[in-house]
């Protein structure tokens, strides 16, 4: 029940830039992490856990994310539920580029994070070869409570990165090393 995630220090710059801008930032933060509206990228059985998530006994929406939406311009978090083929690597990395920033990723269960049980040709071995993933959510498949706590660390990211974040030399360097403009 381990929610292992990118512990990348956060880009310098983000603090102690003034009272105003940091109290402005804290603001939106926390309005934007209790207003996320996923993307579910689902291609396989993962996707079944995240549809139980959505439903009343997990339910997403005490978290303020049950506004799914399936077009990735509108679209704060993209879930990846399921085994990602080669093909559909270009395809994933199209859907991450037309979300707006701020942006986040998140890779649910073994075949998202890592290729999980298929380690074969056809499968990309883990999402983040072809885009940046925040959080990685282990499991195959993973329990709705663990997706559910993949979306608030997701909550906890967003609360605390500041809008600059985007901005930064090590973001855009970041994107480059994906090669996503
Ligand atoms: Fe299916 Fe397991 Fe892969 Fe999830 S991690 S898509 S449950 S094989």
């Amino acid at each position: 029940n381990n929610i292992i995630k990118t512990d990348a220090p956060a880009p310098p710059g983000f603090s102690g830039e003034g009272f105003f801008a940091t109290k402005l930032d804290s603001l939106i933060g926390m309005a934007r992490a209790n207003s996320l509206w996923p993307l579910p990228f689902a291609t396989s059985c993962c996707g079944i856990e995240f549809m139980a998530m959505m439903m009343p006994t997990f339910d997403l929406a005490r978290f303020g994310g049950e506004r799914m939406s399936f077009s990735p311009r509108q679209s704060d978090v993209l879930l990846i539920c399921g085994t990602i083929s080669k093909k559909l690597g270009p395809i994933l990395k199209e859907v991450y580029t037309q979300m707006a920033e701020p942006k986040w990723v998140i890779a649910v269960g073994a075949c998202a994070s890592s290729g999980g049980i298929f380690d074969t040709y056809s499968v990309l071995q883990g999402i983040d070869k072809v885009i940046p993933v925040d959080v990685y959510v282990p499991g195959c498949p993973p329990r709705p409570e663990q997706i559910l706590e993949g979306f608030m660390q997701v909550q906890a990211l967003s609360k605390s990165e500041s809008l600059r974040r985007r901005d930064s030399d090590e973001y855009k360097h970041l994107l480059e090393s994906y090669d996503i403009n």
